[in-house]
Formats: C-alpha cells, structure tokens, sequence
C-alpha cells in the first residue's frame, strides 16, 4: 500500500519544481534557528513521506502541533465513551482509531472482547442505519474531530430529528483548530516562528480564522495543501514572512476560500454552539469544542445519559501532551518504538493514522 502511495506520489512530483522551491528556501534562508509548526496531522503524514525535514537547511525545523483530533481527546473524555459503552441496550458506535486509545483504565476494544456492543464505522450515517435498523437499541455515536467532520454530524442529527430517529444520539467531543493555536501561544513553552495551517479544516472554515495570528502574536501562517510542492512552497512563503513581516497566507487557493464553505458553516451553526473544551496536554480551551444546541438536545447523548467519570489520568510514561505542543519529537518519548509501537500502542499519538508517533514509528521519519 505505502509502495502504491510512494509510486503514485512520484508520479505526480514535478521534481524540477521541486529543485526550485528548495533553492528559494535557501535564498530565503536567514540561517538563524526556524521552527515552524504543521498543526495538521494530514501535513505531518506527508511530511514524513515526502522526506520534506530532510529536504530543508539543517537550521529550519518542523514540528507537529495539536492537529490529530485523536490525539486531542482527552482521557477523560475516552473515558465517558467507555462508560458509554457499558450502559445496558447501548450500541456504541465510532470511528476506527478510537477504539484502539487507551482511557485511564481499559480502552473501547477490550470492552467489546468483555462483550460491549461496540461498532466501528466509516461515517456517522453508518451509526444512524444502525439505528433505524435496530429501533429497541439506543445507538450513540462518539464524534471526534475537527471542523471538517462537524457538518455531516450536524447533518445526521437533523435528519434524525426530521426522521424521528429517537434512539440516535451523539456523544459530542468534537473541537475547533484556531483557539488551540491562541492557547499555544499563551502558554510560551516553545518560539513559533510560522504556522503551516492545516488544509481540510479551513477548507470549512475559510481564512478569517487566522487573522489573530499576525496582530495578537506577530506570526505568520501560510495555509497548505499536500502535495510535496505545495509544502515546500508554503514553508518558503513563511520564510518571505520573516524578511517582509507576517501574513496570513493562502496557498492552498484552488480548495480553500477566503469565507470557507458557507453551507458546511451554517450546518454546524444550525446544530452546534461553542462550549470551553479540554484538550490533551494543553488542557481546557475557552470556546474550542462544540456543544449540541438545545433545540437538538434530544440527540446529545449527554443529556440523555447521565454518566459521570472519575479519577481520570493519562498513560504512564507516555508524554503525547509534550508531542502535540511541540515540545518533543516522538522519539524523544522514552517509550517511542520501546514499550510503545503501534501494535501495542501506550498513547493516542501512536494509534491515530494523523498522531505523529505512529507516523515517526511507521514512515521512520526520525531526523
Ligand atoms: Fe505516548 Fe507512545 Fe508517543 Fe510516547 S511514543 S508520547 S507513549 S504515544
């Protein structure tokens, strides 16, 4: 499968172009220390893949942000789904990654091998089938993710309300990427010289967003699409920043608008409002999770299920908070390709296809 990847991808390199860009990333080059930050987990993949760390000045270094929904969740809040899943004539339905991240004390797949009834599906309209077809069962879908998955939940939910699926519900974590990055910031514990702004969120969300960075933090962003050329000629944009002043920049035009997807926008209005959420290693964030609405309470799954966790606590040893803000690179965790792999994955960042340590684990992306 990555061979198939690899041999498509360089199908679609131009290398010439590639040769290019890097020789404007070294005229750009001030030759002082650069960090710049993917927030994305998609950008952190094709970074791995692509060899862009090798491909820069040994002076410019990139380091992955909180941009792994995943990754993001809060043991806590693994843990609610959990207790979720225990709750009698419940199906718990979720995405794939999530039932292999460990909570506090067990993970989703070891309650399913207890006998559970937990689903994995490839999207929320699975869940709501599941529902239809099995109208004496409450069926509650745990949605994790960013903006980019908020408007089909949003939709599920108002077609379960239109459709009078009664026993459909939604266990909301969802989060919001542009406060996270504000909260970053805030806490200081590492210099951000230019943000690679994640690509499918704002897509959703537009460009608007971003606009704090330059004039709160005096630091440019340069949103990016996938491709190899379209990362290198992002990171030589914000390298233009350094010298002219920072921006926020869209070179990921031909998929992202100035005022984003308007439909998708006013979905996730229509259903959701923002609520202060925790995120792993950064914890609670003023308005950066979305809250179902009062008028779609009858989907919120927390409403309707009082349930309660305590004594919440992260993996021991496991250092994913350090990982998301920027902190550490996976291999510096002491338990990265020791304890942890992604066959017996210790923390969220292992398990996600977009967490940085299975990507660093699986592409060898070590520099
Ligand atoms: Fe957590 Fe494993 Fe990554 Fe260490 S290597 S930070 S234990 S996920």
């Amino acid at each position: 499968m990555k061979g198939k990847y690899e041999a498509n991808m360089m199908k679609r390199v131009d290398v010439e172009l590639i040769r290019k860009i890097r020789q404007k990333i070294a005229d750009l080059n001030p030759g002082i220390p650069i960090v710049f930050m993917e927030v994305c987990g998609t950008h952190t993949m094709a970074i791995a893949r692509a060899g862009i760390r090798q491909m820069l000045p040994d002076n410019i270094r990139m380091i992955s942000g909180p941009g792994c929904p995943v990754c993001v969740t809060s043991s806590q809040d693994i843990d609610l789904a959990i207790a979720f899943s225990t709750l009698p004539n419940v199906i718990l339905t979720t995405f794939g990654d999530m039932i292999r991240v460990p909570g506090s004390y067990t993970r989703l797949s070891e309650m399913r091998a207890k006998g559970c009834d937990i689903r994995v599906v490839y999207s929320v309209y699975d869940a709501l089938e599941i529902a239809r077809e099995n109208p004496s069962k409450e069926v509650v879908f745990e949605a994790v993710g960013f903006e980019t998955t908020a408007p089909s939940i949003a939709d599920a939910i108002v077609r379960a309300k239109k459709e009078k699926i009664m026993n459909f519900s939604v266990l909301s974590l969802h989060k919001t990427v542009p406060m996270s990055l504000r909260a970053l910031l805030d806490m200081g514990d590492i210099k951000i010289d230019g943000f690679l702004l994640p690509g499918h969120v704002s897509a959703i969300i537009g460009v608007k967003p971003y606009r704090f960075l330059p004039i709160d933090y005096g630091i440019g962003g340069v949103i990016s699409g996938f491709q190899p050329e379209d990362i290198l000629f992002s990171i030589a944009a914000l390298l233009k920043q350094i010298k002219e002043g920072p921006q926020i920049q869209n070179q990921y035009s031909r998929v992202v608008k100035e005022e984003g997807n308007v439909e998708a926008l006013r979905a996730i209005d229509e259903v959701f409002e923002p609520c202060d959420s925790y995120w792993r290693g950064i914890g609670i964030i003023k308005n950066s999770g979305l809250k179902i609405r009062d008028k779609y309470a009858d989907f919120d799954a927390g409403m309707r299920f009082p349930v309660k966790v305590f004594d919440s606590k992260e993996p021991a040893g496991c250092r994913c908070g350090d990982v998301l803000r920027g902190i550490i690179e996976p291999q510096e965790c002491p338990l990265f390709a020791r304890a942890c792999t992604p066959d017996n994955p210790i923390g969220p960042c292992m398990v996600s296809s977009e967490g940085s340590c299975g990507i660093w684990y699986s592409e060898r992306a070590y520099r």
